[in-house]
């Protein structure tokens, strides 16, 4: 604490260079202080620092380690404290740039593995960022003792030795509880499951917070199951929707949207008091949705799209400007090979060329002028042959009648299952359209990315960057992840920076792993050596990170510009 004290007033007035003097380990009353990174100057990225709290500080319990996903719920109370602490400071640290900021990557609506806080064996690892205090360009040496002996010490007092146990344990219990659903959801074969009660809509388009005063989602009788489930007496009831091919059908506006998008986030956990902390989804589920523009390279869609005009080759197709339909046929196909159990499509963001073609348009236009199988022929050989089930939205056409094995119409908000009446329909008024393509669907080879893939030289330097939620920068190459609907972070995206950088570097392409193998093992080194190990600074505040899916980090390298793939 001393020797911070003394350093800081030495280092006052000068050069803001001179804070590089700074970086080190020093102890203070209930925790130690690490100063891992110093800024260049008051406007750049701000410094990096990490809390370490010892265990006879603050206790953590044997039982809050006892599951991974216990240890993470933990972590997760401790982060959003810090974050909410934060907050709630007001900062009275003046000067130029970032002086005296200081924020952490706290959780949004998610629980997510992350690199904020990390619960190690003997001591608990809170990561900040932190403005270093300026004046113009010199060191304010007065006003970053402020910030490190009153405004870090009081946020730790507002958030770490401030949660109680009971907080930390009502997030083990949920955590117990989403393992529970999860083991039930397993052993039933649902891909989704919906609790009674459950608020499905969002603030606003912008907010990811629940909606005021909604319509509490209720479970039709016959998808309504009971899970019994820990820390709670009476069993959990809601709507389960097996594997298979369910419609979701309704009236514009009714929220059929705002359900699946519910089905899609469930692939993630959700914190008490979304709304949607007991919708669940297969995590292997994937938003597959039209995309035109986007890259493509090699990707076999001839189950979807045959004889193209010019008699390009769609058993590898190639565009650097994808059509609606064709981006449509490469994201179900890419899905697939990363590994995806169900997909999960809306009308509202499909080719309809895509989806369907009825029978007077069949008869206009004939197959053979036709390059589109839509997905309505193929969506049951999935199912099949892949074993890949499919939710639907789809209100606007009556075409999937047949092949679904459920159909839920949605009605001023609330789910009703309205199958036999769909098939009774549907043989009333029996299709005279043609079945197209083909049934089967068959099984397609995993590419392999080549190392000319990743090049992230800019001038004679080396750059991957993350910028906002949905653009990583590779070098000179953009890459756009604004479709991806189920990255949701933005540490999920600078953690996908991180992992093209770390193969780049340590030249994983060049190992000629296919795609699915080269997405295994970045889950195993994410599943055994953390988000961290991906990183330069294993012991070091590693950067905001969040755990990614499979299925995310695949749709970055399929939307590289610069992806070469080999033949
Ligand atoms: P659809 O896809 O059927 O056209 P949306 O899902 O887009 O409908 O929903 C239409 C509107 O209704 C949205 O503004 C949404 O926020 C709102 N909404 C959806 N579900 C509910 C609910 N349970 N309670 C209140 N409003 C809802
Ligand atoms: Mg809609």
């Amino acid at each position: 604490m001393k020797q911070l004290q003394k350093l800081l007033k030495q280092i006052d007035g000068k050069s803001y260079k001179a804070y590089k003097d700074i970086q080190g380990v020093y102890s203070f009353q209930t925790y130690s202080l690490s100063i891992d990174y110093v800024q260049g100057d008051p406007f750049a990225a701000p410094s990096k620092i990490r809390i370490h709290i010892p265990n006879r500080q603050r206790d953590i319990h044997a039982a809050w380690k006892k599951t991974k996903e216990r240890r993470l719920y933990t972590e997760d109370v401790f982060a959003r404290s810090v974050g909410k602490a934060i907050r709630k400071q007001s900062s009275s640290i003046k000067g130029s740039g970032k002086s005296g900021n200081i924020s952490v990557d706290a959780p949004g609506q998610e629980i997510l593995e992350r690199t904020a806080v990390q619960l190690k064996d003997n001591e608990l690892v809170v990561c900040l960022s932190i403005g270093l205090p300026a004046n113009g360009r010199r060191i304010n040496g007065k006003e970053a003792e402020k910030l490190f002996f009153q405004l870090i010490p009081s946020v730790m007092d507002a958030s770490v030795f401030s949660v109680t146990d009971a907080m930390i344990e009502d997030n083990v219990q949920l955590a117990d509880q989403h393992v529970a659903i999860r083991q039930a959801m397993k052993e039933n074969g649902w891909m989704t499951f919906v609790a009674d009660g459950s608020i499905l809509p969002r603030e606003s388009g912008i907010s990811n917070r629940p909606m005021k005063n909604a319509v509490p989602f209720e479970s039709p009788e016959e998808n309504r199951v009971s899970i019994p489930i820990p820390h709670r007496e009476e069993p959990l009831t809601g709507m389960a929707l097996k594997k298979g091919i369910v419609l979701i059908v309704g009236g514009g506006y009714h929220g059929k949207s705002t359900l699946l998008k519910a089905i899609e986030r469930g692939v993630y956990h959700h914190s008490k008091g979304d709304g949607r902390e007991y919708v669940m989804t297969d995590p292997t589920a994937v938003k597959v949705r039209a995309e035109d523009g986007r890259q493509v390279t090699r990707v076999d869609i001839s189950p979807f799209i045959n004889h193209l005009p010019h008699g390009e080759d769609t058993n590898q197709f190639s565009s650097d400007n994808a059509s609606g339909s064709t981006s449509q046929a490469a994201n179900v196909v890419e899905a697939l090979e990363a590994g995806a159990q169900s997909l999960l499509i809306d009308e509202d963001t499909s080719a309809t060329n895509f989806m369907i073609r009825d029978e007077r348009m069949q008869e206009l236009v004939v197959k053979e002028k036709e390059p589109i199988t839509p997905f309505v022929d193929k969506v049951k050989g999935m199912r099949d042959e892949l074993g890949v089930s499919t939710i639907l939205v789809m209100g606007g056409s009556g075409d999937y009648f047949e092949a679904a094995d459920e159909v839920i119409m949605i009605d001023q908000y609330l789910p009703y299952n309205v199958t036999s009446k769909a098939k009774e329909i549907a043989e009333r008024y029996p299709f005279h359209r043609e079945q197209e393509g083909g049934n089967e669907f068959g099984q397609r080879k995993s590419r392999v990315f080549q190392p000319q893939s990743l090049n992230s030289q800019r001038g004679n330097k080396s750059k991957v960057q993350a910028k906002g939620s949905a653009t990583i920068l590779l070098g000179r190459t953009e890459i756009s992840l604004h479709y991806v609907e189920q990255l949701i972070d933005t540490s999920q995206t600078r953690a996908i920076a991180e992992v093209l950088k770390h193969l780049e570097q340590k030249g994983w392409l060049k190992r000629g792993m296919s795609l699915t193998e080269l997405l295994d093992q970045i889950e195993e080194q994410l599943d055994n050596q953390g988000l961290a190990s991906f990183t330069g600074f294993k012991n070091q505040h590693p950067g905001d990170l969040a755990r990614p899916r499979r299925f995310e980090i695949a749709a970055t390298l399929n939307r590289l510009r610069t992806a070469n793939v080999k033949q």
